[in-house]
């Protein structure tokens, strides 16, 4: 068994190559191959999202608290409260973040093939965000 004691690894604010607004990301978990899975809290400030992107082996997300929103290319977007769970097909391009008004935090678990856990693509421009 290891416990790693709450305060004992540093959030991080996430690349703003790959996030558009303030979103900060603590670990849970990202062990050595040939484990795969790796879990992040990420928390979004009002307006924050993350860019379009793919997962090689698909996403689950759990909203712990607030209200935002996600979105799969080609489909409406869908609003996000806590407790949702939210899962993404391996290759689904997708975004998630908080809403225009609402801060939203949610676990996000997806498993890594050789190596990569997400594919990044193009940001999610203010008009796609519907803010
Ligand atoms: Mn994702």
């Amino acid at each position: 068994m290891n416990v790693i004691p709450c305060g004992s690894v540093a959030t991080i604010a996430a690349p703003e190559k790959y996030f558009t607004g303030r979103v900060l990301q603590t670990p849970i978990i990202e062990n050595d191959e040939p484990s795969r899975l790796r879990a992040v809290m990420v928390g979004f400030e009002p307006g924050a999202r993350t860019a379009w992107h793919t997962h090689p082996l698909g996403q689950t997300l759990y909203v712990v608290s607030g209200a935002g929103r996600a979105q799969s290319w080609g489909l409406p977007i869908v609003e996000l409260k806590a407790g949702d769970v939210v899962s993404f097909a391996p290759g689904e391009k997708h975004w998630h973040g908080a809403g225009p008004t609402t801060a939203m935090a949610h676990i996000a678990m997806h498993e890594a093939l050789k190596g990569v856990h997400v594919d990044w693509m193009e940001k999610v421009d203010d008009e796609q965000f519907g803010a």
